[in-house]
């Protein structure tokens, strides 16, 4: 695969993401020579106001005169509402990165909108998670789907009285206390058509079972299929890609972000809510025109979902409103904008940099190297700090970047990234979801093979054979058969332990 590098520059709202992604391409476009033979870049815009025409102070677009002549793409392309969602920012942005590719100049992706940066760095995540799969066993198809081939191998194997189950599913859910027999042939039929699946439930656990049972008849497939899909899909990034998360401390980053809205107040906050109001409430269609012309406008989504909008427009609606009313919707525009700063720095923590290092991890095992470098850059102090924190170190980390070179740890950029970019790994991988969590049937303890033990492996494993019965089950079968006992060979080969709630037996 050719080397097709983007940088992304992602963070919270008012650390200026902005101001770096225009150093950068500076530095490109005035660099005297270059061994990676990049020469400039454009920036793409990943902030879901800014793709708004006007409205320059509500959606904080960097000014013209900032912009340092650089090209800033995706930027106040839309009219006030129009619809624009992240399938179409997703393929707005590759082809332009290609294109920019192409003129040998860096694409720098800049932006505040999470899951448009998630997508755009990790595709395929747009289908359906293997949760919304598993939860959306109750919407109505009408017709059904074509059948797997492997689902369909699966139902030539089953006998008649469990393909006859499969055909008429029950609707009410049999009772695993008093209805045993119909609960383990419910399981038993899952796992003879999706035994990676079925070993996830309990087959006391009936309503899981015959959920699962329920997907795998309305999508045609198994549900092991559809997540072994996406787990080949979701890891791999479609660039090469450099993110730095430009950070700044909590305790300085909140009164910047309200001296900001006091600034934005100043700039002519009101005056755009009143004109997108008036865009909100005189659409096009109603000078005598079709409604056609905004069928597709909807005064509720896009820029009328931006902070301050809702909080000012309510405020001059209001015919009884005074300074009181005013003061509040500061207040609350200041809590709104420093909550979703929250949000973001939870984004990156809990969703980007799982994925990152998943995806390198995946990498480094197939011998390869890391697909997403990860930085975070201390934006906390500006000022002189700005150009030997930030500047300087987001220059230097990219030409390594550029020119393929060996890059530094990011833990060792400074100690605030040391902290932040530690998480706890979580498994975001589908397969490994599935695998989790598995019930196995203890063999001592079963004694009646319908109506099996099953205990989940890893901690609630260790417990149970801590158990008196289980114990008394191992001397037994000690006693009767070879040393060579069974329970101590499942016992090795059980994983790490998994965090569980409790059975549900
Ligand atoms: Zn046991």
């Amino acid at each position: 695969m050719s080397f097709r590098p983007l940088i992304a520059i992602c963070g919270t709202t008012g650390v200026g993401k902005s101001k770096l992604a225009i150093e950068l391409a500076l530095y490109l476009q005035n660099a005297a020579s270059s061994q990676h033979g990049y020469h400039g870049a454009r920036i793409i815009n990943a902030d879901a106001m800014q793709v708004y025409a006007g409205m320059d102070v509500i959606t904080n677009k960097v000014p013209l005169n900032e912009q340092e002549g650089v090209e800033h793409l995706l930027m106040g392309f839309k009219k006030p509402g129009e619809q624009y969602v992240v399938g179409q920012w997703v393929n707005d942005a590759i082809r332009l990165i290609d294109e920019t590719h192409q003129r040998n100049q860096l694409p720098i992706v800049v932006g505040g909108t999470s899951y448009w940066m998630q997508h755009l760095i990790f595709p395929n995540r747009l289908v359906q998670s293997p949760k919304t799969v598993e939860e959306s066993s109750s919407t109505t198809s009408t017709s059904a789907p074509p059948i797997s081939e492997k689902l369909s191998n699966s139902l030539s194997l089953l006998s008649p009285p469990l393909l006859e189950l499969f055909t008429n599913l029950p609707d009410d859910l049999p009772s695993a206390s008093t209805d045993p027999d119909a609960a383990f042939t419910l399981h038993s039929l899952l796992s003879k058509l999706d035994p990676e699946v079925a070993q996830r439930w309990h087959w006391k656990d009936t309503r899981k079972v015959l959920r699962s049972l329920n997907i795998i008849k309305e999508s045609g497939r198994l549900s092991s299929e559809i997540i072994s899909e996406q787990s080949n899909e979701v890891t791999m990034p479609r660039y090469k890609t450099l993110c730095f998360w430009l950070y700044a401390n909590r305790d300085v980053l909140g009164p910047r972000l309200d001296e900001r809205v006091d600034e934005m107040l100043e700039r002519g906050l009101l005056a755009e809510v009143e004109d997108l109001n008036k865009i909100a409430t005189t659409p096009p269609g109603t000078k005598g025109q079709q409604q056609q012309s905004s069928s597709s406008n909807d005064y509720t989504l896009g820029i009328y979902q931006s902070i301050g909008y809702r909080e000012f427009n309510e405020y001059l609606r209001n015919p009884s409103r005074s300074s009181k009313e005013y003061e509040d919707a500061v207040e609350s525009m200041k809590i709104s904008t420093r909550q979703y700063a929250k949000r973001q720095i939870s984004w990156i923590r809990n969703k980007l940099l799982p994925l990152i290092y998943a995806s390198n991890n995946e990498s480094k095992s197939k011998g390869g190297t890391n697909l997403v470098d990860a930085y975070l850059l201390d934006a906390t102090e500006l000022s002189n700090a700005w150009v030997t924190g930030v500047q300087q170190k987001g220059i230097d980390i990219m030409n390594a970047f550029l020119e393929q070179r060996d890059l530094p740890d990011p833990l060792s950029v400074s100690d605030t990234a040391r902290i932040m970019l530690s998480v706890v790994e979580k498994p975001t991988d589908p397969t490994m979801v599935l695998n989790a969590r598995r019930k196995i049937i203890c063999p001592l303890c079963t004694t009646n093979k319908d109506r099996p033990m099953m205990i989940e492996e890893g901690k609630e494993w260790s417990a149970h054979q801590k158990t008196r019965l289980h114990r008394r089950m191992l001397r037994r079968s000690e006693r009767d058969s070879s040393p060579n006992s069974r329970g101590g060979q499942e016992c090795s080969q059980i994983q790490e332990p998994q965090l569980s709630d409790d059975p549900k037996s």
